[in-house]
């Protein structure tokens, strides 16, 4: 039997819902439950792969191929569930969904209405691809009040009334902002939080309140009281040092037992160690290592998130402390990159879209490779590192992407033909944007004896997460090879390039997918360990 904790959040956003999501997972996971997170998202757009990551931060991709919120990630990472294309819905998916039913003329002549049929189909979307589960944990985007948000609130509703108190439980993050001038930490704008869902006819089991400081009991009591729920029903949520430690820190505040206490059930303590080793790395390092991240949306940390988290695996796997150093990739189309990277023991180029910043990524993979730093090319910063061999190894000079424009020497070209599984997917530049790129997980072939494949522990074939339209042009391998670039990992048919690296540097890889959307600080990527290993190899020499 499934039971459905749904999580809303109030006050304002950014309180951090997603990652309180991922932590309660991870405790009742840590209990011997077996979890799955969903996140349904209010906007209008179908999924977030057409968003700009300044608004929206990264695009998470799963698997099975869908471009998701960044909350699932977190989701993963705290989990480790992998989730998939069900585990994430919009308001615009809904919409498009009902409608083409209405077309096709399957509501048999109905008036088509927020209620019954679109709430139907958001509660559809939530019992859906459910099995074994023991625990769905679904949480609402936005904040209360927002006018998107209501049909998913309904539906909730609604459900909630379905499956009764044993099987569904109301879960609200709010806010209790410390005021410094009344030296108070302040309950009413939760109440009105609380009191705000309750008038969409949800009363909050559970209140998850987030404070800079200790709740103290009589503003507990007050909470309480004026909000309906019982004093232990109010979770302090503290500020902790770092994300590792929400768990352990939700876990001493009595959530995980209060979910219990609301379904009724005895489950053992949670073992929460792994979670603590990490914690205890984490404030605790040997050293550390600076790393520069030469991208373009460095001014909003979010279009980021799995990069920085992946980065961060890779320090607690070595015992070191990672600092990162974003850096718009454009500086270094003016200024020398001498100038920002000289201190650096590692330079990594993310994912990218667009020709802006391209020639400075440039920059930074022609300095990695000459000063012998460690670069780590993802995606477009492989492309880009490829492009900067072909043009300064090989010779080519006009070596580019068709990314930017028609191209003499399109060493990097609009991927118009490719398998996934059995099947042949076909693109053209006419194509819609979204959903569109080849995405998710494909395998990928390491070449025996190089570094890929030692660092993948000697497998034959591993299995990577990818989002791009365009891919280094294959026919132009025996020339890149012939200069001293190893293509060390392909797609099974031989015709996508997916890893390259020079055997004649310290450490210069790069990878057509995005390793960073499967590394979990229990289970880093071996990637990003052995990049931050020989950043400390690096930091040892400079
Ligand atoms: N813009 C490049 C492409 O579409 C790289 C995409 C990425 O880095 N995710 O192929």
């Amino acid at each position: 039997m499934t039971r459905f904790i749904f999580i809303t959040g109030g006050v304002v956003s950014s309180l951090g819902k997603g990652l309180a999501s991922a932590a309660l997972g991870a405790l009742l996971q840590a209990r011997g439950f077996k979890v799955r997170l969903r996140k349904l998202d209010p906007y209008i757009n179908v999924d977030p792969g057409t968003m700009s990551p300044y608004q929206h931060g990264e695009v998470y991709v799963t698997d099975d191929g869908a471009e998701t919120d960044l909350d699932l990630g977190h989701y993963e990472r705290f989990t480790g569930v992998t989730s998939r294309q069900t585990d994430n819905i919009t308001t615009g998916r809904i919409y498009s969904e009902v409608i083409t039913k209405e077309r096709r003329g399957d509501y048999l002549g109905a008036t088509i209405q927020v209620i019954p049929h679109i709430t139907d189909a958001i509660k559809d979307f939530i019992t859906n691809d459910v099995s074994n589960e023991d625990f769905l944990l679904c949480e609402i985007g936005g904040t209360v009040g927002d006018i998107e948000g209501l049909p998913f609130l309904e539906a909730i509703r609604q459900l909630g009334n379905e499956l009764g108190k044993k099987r569904a439980l109301f879960m609200h993050l709010t806010l209790l902002p410390y005021v410094a001038a009344a030296g108070e930490l302040k309950t009413k704008p939760t109440q009105h939080s609380v009191k705000e869902l309750l008038s969409v006819g949800i009363q909050a089991d559970l209140l998850l309140c987030r404070s800079e400081r200790e709740i103290p009991e009589v503003e507990r009591k007050k909470i309480a009281q004026f909000c309906n729920v019982g004093e232990e029903s109010v979770i302090p949520a503290l500020d902790v040092k770092s994300i590792y430690e929400v768990p352990h820190s939700y876990h001493q505040q009595g959530l995980d037992n209060q979910v219990c206490r609301h379904f009724s059930i005895n489950a053992p303590e949670p073992c929460l160690e792994r979670w603590m080793e990490i914690h205890d790395r984490k404030t605790a390092p040997e050293g550390e290592v600076n790393i520069a991240v030469v991208g373009k949306y460095t001014g909003l940390l979010d279009a980021y998130k799995s990069l920085a988290e992946a980065l961060d695996h890779g320090g607690i796997a070595n015992h070191v402390k990672v600092n990162m150093n974003w850096i718009d990739a454009e500086v270094f189309e003016g200024e020398r990159p001498l100038n920002y990277l000289e201190k650096v023991h590692g330079i990594l180029v993310p994912g990218g879209f667009g020709i802006r910043g391209s020639e400075g990524k440039i920059a930074a993979a022609k300095f990695a490779r000459e000063q012998n730093v460690p670069y780590f090319g993802i995606c477009f910063g492989m492309q880009m590192a490829v492009i900067e061999a072909a043009r300064n190894m090989a010779g080519l000079a006009d070596a580019s992407s068709t990314e930017f424009g028609p191209h003499d020497e399109p060493l990097v070209g609009l991927m118009t033909e490719w398998m996934k599984g059995n099947e042949i997917q076909e693109r053209g530049i006419k194509s819609d944007m979204g959903g569109t790129m080849r995405l998710g997980a494909y395998d990928c072939l390491l070449r025996e004896g190089s570094k890929a494949h030692k660092i993948y522990g000697c497998k034959e074939i591993v299995s990577e997460r990818h989002r791009h339209r365009y891919e280094v042009n294959s026919s132009y391998i025996p020339a890149l090879e012939q200069a001293g670039m190893l293509f060390s990992g392909l797609s099974p048919d031989g015709l996508l390039p997916e890893i390259v690296e020079i055997p004649d540097h310290n450490w210069f890889i790069g990878v057509q997918f995005h390793p960073e959307l499967k590394s979990k600080p229990l289970d880093p990527h071996p990637l990003f360990t052995s990049f931050i290993c020989s950043a400390v190899k690096q930091a040892r020499l400079v």
